[in-house]
C-alpha cells in the first residue's frame, strides 16, 4: 500500500538521529514459557530501545523533529525539563552534543525517591557526560517555569533558544511516532502480516499519540494501539493523547478522523504513581531479561509489559492475535533503581 498519506513527514524540518528502521523480532522463549503457541498468539517486539545515539530510546524519534525545528530557526541552545531520571533529558543532551547545540536541563523531583543511585547514577551520570548543564530543582518547583525564565535570560543575551516540555510531547514531537507508525506499516508489508495489537507505555502521551495519528492517516486501524499509563490517571491520559494526536494530524495536513474510542489507555499498572515500582513491573522486567536477554526499564516499559502479561494471562488478548510490544528504552533507569531491583 502507499504511504503517501504521511508525505508531510519528509517535508517538515528534521534532523535524522536514527540510522535505520529499528528491528522487529519474535519473543519465542516467552511465547514458549507462557504457552502462547497453543492459543495461536504470536508475540513480537520492536526494538526502539536499540539506537546508536546516546543509549537510544523513544525520545530520539521526537527529537528528530524538535532539533529539525531548532536548526530551522537558528537556535544555539536547547533547554528541557523532566524528572530526575528523565530519559528524554538524557537523549536531548546526547542529540544536542552530536548536532552542536548547547543543552541545559531543569530536573524536578517527580518521584518519592532519594539517594545517590537515584540522584547521581543512571541518566543523571550520562547527562553530565553528554556535557549538559544540569540543575536539580528542590521538591515542589515547577521545572517549566524555571526553563522559560532561563530561556528569557539567554535570549536577552542574544541567544536563540528552544524549550522542550516534559518528554518532548508537543504536536511536533508527535511526528516522530507518526513516522514510527509508517515504519511499522512498511515492516508489516515486508513481513506479510498485520499486528492486531500494538502495546506501548504512555507517560507524557507523545508516543501513543504519534502512533495513533500515523495509523489513522494511513488508514491502518489506530485502535489497535493499546497503552498502559505510567504517569497520569487513565481518563486524563486518554484525553491528552487524543488532543496531541489530533494536533499531530493537523501538522501532517491529514484529513483523517480520530474518535475518542480509538484511543485505548489502561490505568491498571500505575500502582502508587509515576516512577514507583510495582511487583508486576519487577516480575515483567525479570521475565524479559531472563528469558530473552532484553532489558526493559523500571518506569515505563516494565510497567507496560506487566500490563501485557496480565492481559495475556486473563484472556483480554484473544487467541490468534499477533501482538507487537514496543520497547521504548530507558535502561539507564535500572541503575537508579538498584535497591528496588536486587533480588
Ligand atoms: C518517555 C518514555 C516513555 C513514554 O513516552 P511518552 O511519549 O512520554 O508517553 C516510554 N518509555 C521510556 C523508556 C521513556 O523514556
Amino acid at each position: 500500500m502507499s504511504h503517501d498519506a504521511l508525505a508531510a513527514l519528509d517535508r517538515l524540518p528534521r534532523i535524522a538521529l536514527l540510522d535505520n528502521a529499528t528491528a522487529i523480532h519474535r519473543l519465542s522463549r516467552i511465547e514458549e514459557q507462557l504457552g502462547l503457541a497453543r492459543r495461536g498468539i504470536r508475540l513480537s517486539i520492536k526494538r526502539d530501545d536499540v539506537m546508536a545515539l546516546g543509549g537510544g530510546g523513544n525520545k530520539l524519534r521526537k527529537l528528530e523533529y524538535h532539533l529539525g525545528y531548532a536548526r530551522d530557526i537558528g537556535a544555539d541552545t536547547v533547554i528541557t525539563v523532566g524528572g530526575v531520571q528523565s530519559n528524554h533529558a538524557r537523549l536531548t543532551a546526547a542529540a544536542a552534543a552530536r548536532h552542536g547545540f548547547a543543552c541545559e536541563m531543569l530536573l524536578a523531583r517527580m518521584v518519592p525517591k532519594e539517594g545517590d543511585d537515584y540522584e547521581k547514577n543512571g541518566n543523571v551520570l550520562l547527562d553530565e557526560l553528554f556535557g549538559a548543564t544540569v540543575t536539580l530543582l528542590p521538591r515542589g518547583e515547577n521545572a517549566l517555569v524555571h526553563a522559560n525564565a532561563r530561556a528569557e535570560a539567554l535570549r536577552n543575551e542574544g541567544h536563540t533558544v528552544v524549550v522542550l516540555p516534559t518528554g518532548g510531547s508537543t504536536p511536533r514531537g508527535v511526528l516522530g511516532y507518526a513516522r514510527c507508525a509508517r515504519e511499522i506499516s512498511q515492516q508489516e508489508d515486508e513481513l506479510g502480516l498485520r499486528f492486531d495489537r500494538i502495546v506501548v507505555p504512555n507517560g507524557s502521551s507523545g508516543t501513543h499519540a504519534g502512533l495513533v495519528a500515523g495509523f489513522a492517516a494511513l488508514g491502518r486501524d489506530p485502535a489497535r494501539v493499546s497503552a498502559y499509563s505510567v504517569l497520569g490517571e487513565r481518563d486524563a491520559t486518554a484525553a491528552t493523547t487524543l488532543g496531541l494526536a489530533r494536533e499531530g494530524l493537523g501538522l501532517l495536513e491529514s484529513t483523517a478522523d480520530l474518535a475518542a474510542n480509538e484511543v485505548h489507555v489502561d490505568g491498571s499498572q500505575l500502582g502508587d504513581g509515576y516512577g514507583v515500582p510495582t511487583p508486576a513491573m519487577k516480575e515483567a522486567l525479570r521475565l524479559m531479561a531472563s528469558a530473552e536477554g532484553i532489558l526493559l526499564d523500571p518506569v515505563y516499559s516494565g510497567k507496560a509489559f506487566a500490563g501485557l502479561l496480565q492481559d495475556l494471562r486473563s484472556g483480554v488478548v484473544r487467541d490468534g492475535e499477533h501482538v507487537l510490544f514496543v520497547a521504548t528504552g530507558g535502561q539507564p533507569g535500572l541503575y537508579a533503581y538498584r535497591e528496588d531491583l536486587m533480588g
